[in-house]
């Protein structure tokens, strides 16, 4: 059995990992420009294909039938070739974003959808929710409904991203203010890089239900897997993918006073888990050129702190990454969502007696006990999750680890 996915773009698919832990049939990514897309349905070189962007309409008139699901949203995601040769479409992206759906716990019966988008995921998204009875709105930028007269839906409970607005690389933007709905409930965003976008940072800001695209990228990939082999699988697999995923995915950060271990810590956590390491003051210094006692030096901490906020905007959008960041970070609350979109963080905590203050200017010109009591109800606002770090580097690491 010969499977993959089809698309134009595919570098950064995670098909190929998912489908791994769902068969053991071989999946390879197909990048195939537009021109070239006849030829590949006519040479039929698979068993079984995903289909991703920009080819899930135009599968449609290469397929010989289509599943019911396929046929009402016009759209294809995964084609199946009998054994006499023929192809059979069949949209699995309905399943994935029901169970998405489900896994949120919102419940839509009755209540004021919108839908952000009207492009391909969003038919799909409005087809399950108007299964369940929900009253959908589409938003789309040259529709009756738009950006500009949102305030006709204040009454929205639930509000569905399916543009790509916020979507890696271009992170920290929204497309909608959620303070213009007091009555939301939850926001679910069908992108899952970065794990939480700007608009999932606002929801849970606000204490609602948030939910990235991750789950149905894993749910829509096991129906395909079930096309694929003919063989029922477990829903509990979707789950143990998420989780598998979501933790690769996730970048592991450490925060904590000047000297407390984040680089050493740091570089064990990266060999352990073969992640890359990064350093954030390093990479300050390479940004800039000169030595953070120069930059402190010429412009004072002021000027420091906006050159650390962009760096690390741009480091955190990484996935997957294991970074120490600077030991002042959480001064600035700007930093917190820059860290969180995709982070897991970690303050490492060590005795002040056994800081050190070399190299280190805000170390050596204040009081570090001072200092600690400032900064200790910062990092404990940002932190996930918090490590002692007074004993070897190895058993920090391990204990990291171990709490994630
Ligand atoms: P698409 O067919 O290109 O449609 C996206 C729609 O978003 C467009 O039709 C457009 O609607 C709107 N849009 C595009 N650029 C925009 C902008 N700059 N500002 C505001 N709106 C904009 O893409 P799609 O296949 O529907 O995918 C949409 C998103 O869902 C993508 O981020 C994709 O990665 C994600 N997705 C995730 C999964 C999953 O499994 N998690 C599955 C499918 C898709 P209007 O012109 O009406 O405004």
């Amino acid at each position: 059995m010969n499977c993959g996915l089809l698309g134009r773009h595919l570098t950064h698919s995670y098909s190929p990992q998912i489908h791994s832990h769902l068969g053991t049939y071989p999946y390879g990514l197909f990048e195939i420009e537009p021109e070239d897309l006849k030829d590949f349905f006519t040479k039929k070189a698979f068993d079984g294909i995903n289909i991703t962007i920009p080819y899930k309409k135009a599968a449609v008139s290469y397929c010989d039938s289509l599943s019911p699901q396929a046929q009402r949203l016009g759209s294809v995601n995964t084609v199946v070739k009998t054994e006499d040769g023929k192809l059979i479409g069949h949209n699995t992206d309905y399943f994935g974003f029901a169970s998405l759906l489900q896994k949120s716990t919102l419940s839509v019966s009755g209540k004021k959808v919108l839908v952000l988008g009207s492009g391909g995921a969003s038919v799909t998204v409005e087809a399950v929710l108007h299964e369940q009875k929900a009253d959908v709105v589409i938003i789309s930028r040259n529709g009756e409904n738009n950006y500009q007269n949102l305030h006709l839906h204040k009454d929205a409970s639930v509000i569905v991203n399916a543009t790509p607005v916020g979507m890696y690389p271009n992170n920290g933007v929204s497309p909608v203010d959620l303070s213009l709905f007091p009555k939301l409930e939850g926001v679910i965003d069908l992108i899952y890089n970065p794990a939480r976008t700007k608009l999932l940072l606002e929801a849970e800001s606000r204490g609602l239900i948030a939910e990235n695209g991750l789950w149905m990228l894993v749910a829509q990939a096991k129906e395909s897997a079930e096309w694929f082999t003919g063989a029922k699988i477990s829903d509990d697999k979707i789950s143990h993918i998420y989780q598998l995923l979501k933790l690769q995915m996730e970048n592991l950060i450490l925060i904590g006073m000047p000297g407390c271990g984040k680089s050493t810590v740091g570089k064990r956590l990266a060999e352990i888990t073969g992640r890359k390491f990064i350093d954030a003051d390093a990479a300050i210094t390479e940004k800039v050129g000169i030595s953070i006692p120069e930059i402190f030096a010429k412009g004072g901490e002021n000027a420091f702190r906006s050159i650390e906020i962009s760096v690390l905007s741009e480091i955190c959008k990484g996935s997957g990454l294991v970074i120490a960041t600077g030991g002042g970070c959480v001064t600035k609350k700007e930093n917190y969502p820059i860290l969180h979109q995709n982070g897991r963080i970690i303050w490492l905590k060590r005795d002040i007696s056994a800081l050190p203050t070399d190299g280190r200017p805000l170390s050596q010109s204040n009081d570090l006990t001072e200092m600690y009591h400032k900064r200790a109800p910062l990092y404990q606002s940002f932190a996930d999750l918090t490590v002692d770090n007074n004993a070897q580097q190895e058993e920090t690491a391990e204990r990291i680890l171990g709490g994630l």
